[in-house]
């Protein structure tokens, strides 16, 4: 017999909730549901759930203000659901600890997505088992070798420099989570670069038209439009 894995919603629209909840239960997760900030604070402490879906319009308190209370005692991964489109609010969020975000409305496959993603990242130092075990990430025809710092696609050398290689190479780290573009120029450039993102696109630019089919669609890193970038999960994970 496994373990279901916990995951608590905290949320005020009944239907939203529901909507989650017969999904991940359909999913094998284990469901916990609270309707207010409150509730579902106290919820943490005493059901000790594997992951929080939070909504960040509750009645009682701002999710935002739960968010921040829950990172000064738990590293637990947090789902945030907003109805907020202001790419500004999920910024927010994610510089405030939570590991991803959904935007009403949402579909089944991006609510397995982010569930999935967040909570493989909590368990693996990499988050990423292909990693671990390899030193390669591969999605699709695309393969990173952290061994030789090449990325390869179809087989061949997408002669990446140096610059794009390490941008290509977090976000395969941290593949199928957004990663902002404050976080990857401070990973890369250190905590002074400061947060221009004109390097960034100009070196993502780049990045693509050596590894995409076609730079404008692309299947491997996909822009969050004002928050980040995401990359592509492989089936290997
Ligand atoms: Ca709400």
């Amino acid at each position: 017999m496994t373990i279901r894995d916990k995951i608590l919603i905290i949320e005020d629209e009944q239907s939203i909730a529901r909507f989650i909840s017969t999904i991940l239960a359909a999913n094998g997760y284990e469901t916990m549901l609270a309707r207010t900030g409150s509730e579902g604070l106290s919820m943490v402490s005493s059901n000790c759930p594997d992951l929080v879906i939070l909504d960040l319009g509750l009645p009682d308190m701002d999710g935002m203000d739960i968010l921040k209370s829950l990172r000064g005692w738990s590293s637990l991964p947090v789902v945030v659901v907003s109805a907020r489109s202001h790419e500004k609010d999920k910024v927010a969020a994610l510089d405030m600890g939570a590991d991803d975000y959904l935007t009403k409305p949402f579909g089944t496959d991006e609510l397995l997505a982010r569930v999935r993603t967040a909570m493989r990242h909590t368990r693996t130092a990499t988050g990423n088992d292909e990693l671990a075990r390899r030193g390669t990430y591969s999605v699709g025809d695309l393969v990173i070798d952290y061994n030789k710092h090449q990325v390869l696609v179809g087989g061949v050398n997408a002669k990446l420099t140096l610059s794009e290689f390490r941008i290509v190479a977090l976000l395969g780290k941290h593949a199928g989570k957004v990663l902002t573009y404050d976080y990857i120029i401070r990973e890369l450039w250190g905590p002074r670069a400061g947060s221009d993102n004109q390097i960034l696109r100009v070196n993502m630019a780049n990045i693509r038209r050596k590894i995409e089919k076609n730079p404008a669609e692309p299947q491997y890193i996909f822009t969050e439009v004002g928050v980040g970038y995401r990359m592509a999960e492989g089936d290997g994970n």
